[in-house]
């Protein structure tokens, strides 16, 4: 029997940072993985370049049932308290855009770090190792009974992930095990997706896939609403783009979708003008407002005779249309799902953690960390950010708790 203070499940984001600062301070730590390689998710996040955090990230970036469960993990270990590690590391980077912050190289940047901290921390690292089963252990910590024998820990840290990208490792064994220690789950659901929708009704916009441009997107209604000035791409099935994407997260079936194809523009007022001083023909005057393909697609599709020049178009026509480009509604028929998600949505249900500690409150000495908590960021680092947040508050508390064992 192998035994350690700490066994933390999960060598992604969250685990291995956690991994790493509970090392640091002395806890002797076993991190476990099922995949072969280190940090799959961070290697592929961010194009390759991982958008590591967001500078400006604040609880107002986050989703779940539980809004301010966030708050006390984010102001304990900010954005700039990973920012000065990155420094530390000596690793460049930049900033793209809205605060979103990258590494001026690769990914794997982030994961050598990782892996460095774990190593200072003297952290013993099991790869592929899977977990078949967890108890109850007689002096109140955990046995597990893994692919390389069993081994007992008096902690135990699932940062296990959530389901995005099977084929790199994503699994339920998180969510399954907080179960059987009678924790509630959010149900899942996949986040930062493409959208798609019914083929027939797609049909005149999918010859317009590759096509990009920014928008004014919305959803929802109240606290659930979500409004993102952001890009849309059209893809043959449906849409993405960092604007949908967005959307995604605040999307539930049946719900429709706002789009404003001409944001911070009255395109009403733009028409009438036209009308008076253009003698461009009404696809032309369109066309110099918007990408020409989709200027095409809609008076296509809105049966408008593009080719009249625009003092002989009748008000109607230019209302109807200034209508339908800048308050597009339309309802998705579901995501591209698991394999193009970026994160889940929901998870273990934050009201049976601390938000001090991520510990449970039904079962002491069990901590949840990272996605698989009902903790959603928004797309731009927030959910990395989060992974090193929430690990940071586990490990610190852990050095406590343990010392006062
Ligand atoms: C394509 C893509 C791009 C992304 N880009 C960004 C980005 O740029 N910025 C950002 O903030 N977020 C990004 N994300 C989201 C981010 O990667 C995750 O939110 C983050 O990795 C979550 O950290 P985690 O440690 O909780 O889970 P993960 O990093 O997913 O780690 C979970 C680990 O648990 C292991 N595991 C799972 N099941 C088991 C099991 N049964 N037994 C043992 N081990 C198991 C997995 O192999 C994995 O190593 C991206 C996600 C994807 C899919």
């Amino acid at each position: 029997m192998h035994s350690f203070d700490l066994v933390v499940v999960g060598a992604g984001a969250a685990g291995l940072f956690c991994a790493g600062i509970a090392g640091q301070r002395g806890l002797s730590v076993l991190l476990i993985d099922h995949a072969e390689k280190l940090g799959e998710k961070i290697r592929i996040s961010g194009g390759g370049r991982c958008n590591f955090t967001n500078r400006d990230a604040t609880p107002a970036q986050f989703l779940s049932e539980n809004p301010h469960f966030c708050r006390s993990a984010l102001a304990r270990y900010s954005p700039r308290d990973f920012m000065a590690l990155v420094a530390r590391h000596g690793i460049a980077f930049h900033e793209k855009h809205k605060g979103q912050l990258f590494c001026d190289d690769s990914s794997e940047r982030i994961i050598e770090m990782l892996r460095l901290e774990c190593e200072a921390g003297g952290v013993q690292r099991w790869q592929p190792c899977t977990v078949a089963g967890v108890r109850d252990a007689a002096d109140g910590g955990f046995e597990l009974d893994t692919s390389r024998g069993l081994v007992s820990s008096r902690r135990l840290v699932v940062a296990s992930g959530g389901l995005s990208i099977p084929k790199i490792g994503a699994s339920d064994w998180g969510l399954r095990l907080a179960k059987q220690f009678g924790h509630a789950i959010v149900e899942p659901r996949a986040a930062l997706v493409p959208l798609t929708f019914d083929a027939q009704a797609w049909a005149p916009f999918s010859a317009l896939s590759g096509l990009s441009l920014p928008v004014r997107i919305a959803t929802g209604k109240g606290k659930a609403k979500g409004e993102f000035l952001e890009d849309l791409l059209f893809t043959h099935r449906g849409l993405s783009g960092p604007a949908v994407l967005q959307i995604s997260s605040f999307w539930t079936e049946g719900q429709s979708l706002s789009i404003d194809l001409l944001p911070e523009q009255d395109l009403a007022a733009e028409l009438r003008r036209a009308k008076n001083d253009s003698r461009k023909q009404l696809a032309n005057e369109l066309a110099g407002l918007m990408p020409q393909r989709l200027a095409d697609a809609w008076i296509a599709r809105l049966g408008i005779a593009g080719d009249r020049p625009m003092p002989e178009c009748k008000d109607a026509a230019l209302a109807q249309l200034a209508e339908a480009l800048q308050r597009w509604q339309l309802t998705p028929n579901g995501s591209e799902g698991w394999r193009k998600a970026e994160v889940m949505r929901g998870g273990v249900d934050t009201r049976e953690l601390s938000s001090q500690s991520m510990q449970s409150k039904r079962r002491p000495g069990l901590f949840f960390i990272g996605e698989v908590v009902d903790v959603t960021g928004w797309l731009g680092g927030y959910n990395f950010q989060w992974a090193w947040s929430s690990a940071a508050a586990c490990a610190r508390s852990l050095e406590q708790d343990l010392a006062t064992a």
